[in-house]
């Protein structure tokens, strides 16, 4: 495919904005990078800043691994991501950093620890219920209990009845009680219904946790990660794999809604209360819910944000859910859209939230994902890790970035808002002119996309085949490189949809020759021009 769509290039090099191959000659061809390393390069390719930064840590000869020690550039780096998510967020509570190196591995990261904190409220409600089990049991064994008739219907079994010789009424307390249960000692009553109650309740804390995400998101590829990556090209081989997510629409609150309570409803737990030595059974929530994942805007779904209603209704359903949500700003984090997270501009919330691509400056692999200290478990610090995480070079790297970010009082959110609607002008006034060709363009700050309405029908064969084998984005990708000198690519799950997602670098002239390929490629499509487009 790289062949075929003219992608198959090698860059030797790359600065700012550009990346040069080579031609013929050996001469050095300047391309527009506008894929930015798929959206890690908020500052550009090798920005000289952290270039420099990265030689002077090491040549100081810094650890860059030392395990099992102290690491106070990480410390420092979890303390100033707490200082900006306070900020944004309003958060008055810390998150505890975990590092990892790639995006899907902290996703995966996050989710284990929802789980392992899940798994943990189920094992602390069980005792829970089984010391009211012990209770009962020991009343019963003493001859000072009945069961309500009712607890063995609420438990799903029936009352014993006959054949004891036992003194006192096992069952009976309800003034329908069948008289043969009188005969059934206290004990055998109660070993009926504890029966009962735990084959439920192990039947329902056996199920695979809960975890829902949204139609069209991204979560990664990786074993765990890619069950939450809803485009089933990419998921459905390995199905067998993992824990299978639940998928909802953003903009149909109420099917997240049926889905949330159909779940709750499926997933109460049996408790054995006694009050005056009767015992009877109660419904108690159970911990389903894994976690919810949601990107404040799908960037390989094709650009697509939630609103501040979609975005309300998920805190809401979560929160009475006691859900955890987990934000993946793992695209849409560290400044892409004008501010630090993505969410902060919808007033989304996260239990977790998920930061990679430009938290390595474009140099190193580095993600995290912060726990809200509400969710937190200390012990999964000594159940989880991996040999590369948390490194002496990605963090002081990271911190670096933090720090370009942060200066100047957040100059450079302001310069990503003031480059993305520059970008995104330009992007409109493509659309304006081809409406029958561009069917959208959508975004925030540096992250735009521009969707092509469908040319399978399109007079050029080569363009409809293209539209039909859903990769017309890189026919299209392939033609701005080799006409024109500029580097884009569609999103991963939505074939449709070029992402722009260049550097806060982007400068007027770069822009004004992206707005010229885009005319000419959108001028092709219209004209349905085969020869242009091919030679032929
Ligand atoms: N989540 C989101 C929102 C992403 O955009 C990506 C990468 N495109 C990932 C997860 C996976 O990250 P990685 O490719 O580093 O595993």
């Amino acid at each position: 495919m790289l062949s075929s769509s003219g992608l198959g290039v090698e860059y030797v090099r790359a600065e700012g904005n550009t990346v040069f191959h080579l031609d013929a000659n050996g001469n050095e061809i300047p391309v527009t990078d506008y894929c930015g390393g798929y959206a890690s390069l908020i500052f550009g390719h090798n920005n000289a800043e952290i270039t420099a930064h990265a030689k002077s840590v090491l040549d100081s000869g810094i650890p860059v691994y030392a395990q099992f020690s102290r690491h106070p550039v990480a410390n420092r780096l979890a303390a100033k991501l707490n200082e900006i998510v306070a900020r944004e967020t309003g958060a008055t509570e810390p998150y505890f950093a975990h590092f990892a190196s790639t995006g899907a591995e902290a996703i995966e990261t996050g989710v284990k620890h929802a789980e392992f904190d899940r798994v943990l409220k189920v094992a602390a409600l069980m005792g829970e219920i089984e010391a009211h089990v012990e209770e009962a049991r020991e009343a019963a064994r003493d001859g000072r209990l009945t069961v309500a008739e009712s607890a063995y219907r609420k438990a799903g079994t029936e009352a014993p009845s006959g054949g004891g010789a036992g003194a006192g009424a096992g069952v009976g307390a309800d003034a329908d009680a069948d008289a043969d249960a009188d005969a059934v000692p206290p004990q055998d009553a109660f070993e009926q219904l504890a029966g009962a109650v735990a084959r439920h309740n192990g039947e329902v804390a056996a199920r695979p946790p809960v975890l829902l995400a949204l139609e069209g998101s991204f979560h990664g590829k990786l074993m765990g990660s890619v069950q939450l990556t809803h485009n089933s090209g990419f998921r459905s081989a390995f199905g067998g794999l993992g824990a299978q997510a639940l998928f909802v629409p953003h903009d149909q609150p109420d099917v997240l809604t049926k889905t949330v309570d159909g779940v709750r409803e499926q997933a109460r737990v049996l408790d054995v209360v006694v009050t005056d030595g009767v015992a009877d059974v109660v419904e108690r929530d159970f911990p389903a819910f894994c976690a919810f994942l949601v990107e404040p805007i799908q960037g390989e779904g094709g650009i697509r944000a939630l609103d501040r209603d979609a975005a309300a209704h998920i805190q809401r359903v979560t929160a009475d859910a006691d859900c955890p949500l987990l934000i993946d700003e793992i695209q849409t984090g560290l400044g892409r859209t004008g501010a630090f997270l993505a969410s902060s501009h919808v007033g989304l919330r996260g239990d977790y939230y998920v930061l990679s691509k430009s938290l390595g400056g474009g140099i190193a692999k580095s993600s995290v994902v912060l726990v809200h200290q509400s969710r937190y478990r200390g012990e999964f610090e000594l159940v989880h890790s991996s040999t590369f995480a948390k490194d002496g070079f990605s963090t002081a790297i990271a911190l670096k970035v933090l720090e370009l970010l942060e200066a100047d009082d957040g100059a450079a959110y302001r310069q990503v808002v003031e480059r993305g609607e520059m970008l995104r002008a330009a992007l409109d006034r493509v659309r304006a002119d081809f409406p029958e060709v561009v069917k959208d363009t959508r975004g925030k700050g540096l992250l735009q996309g521009l969707e092509f309405h469908d040319q399978s029908k399109s007079g050029s064969p080569t363009i409809s085949g293209a539209a039909q084998g859903g990769i017309l984005g890189y026919v299209a990708a392939g033609y701005l490189l080799g006409a024109h000198r500029i580097r884009v690519l569609p999103t991963a799950s939505a074939p449709n949809t070029l992402r722009f997602a260049p550097s806060l670098h982007l400068t007027e002239e770069e822009t004004a020759a992206l707005e010229t390929a885009l005319r000419d490629w959108c001028a092709l499509l219209r004209d349905e021009d085969e020869k242009r487009l091919t030679g032929n």
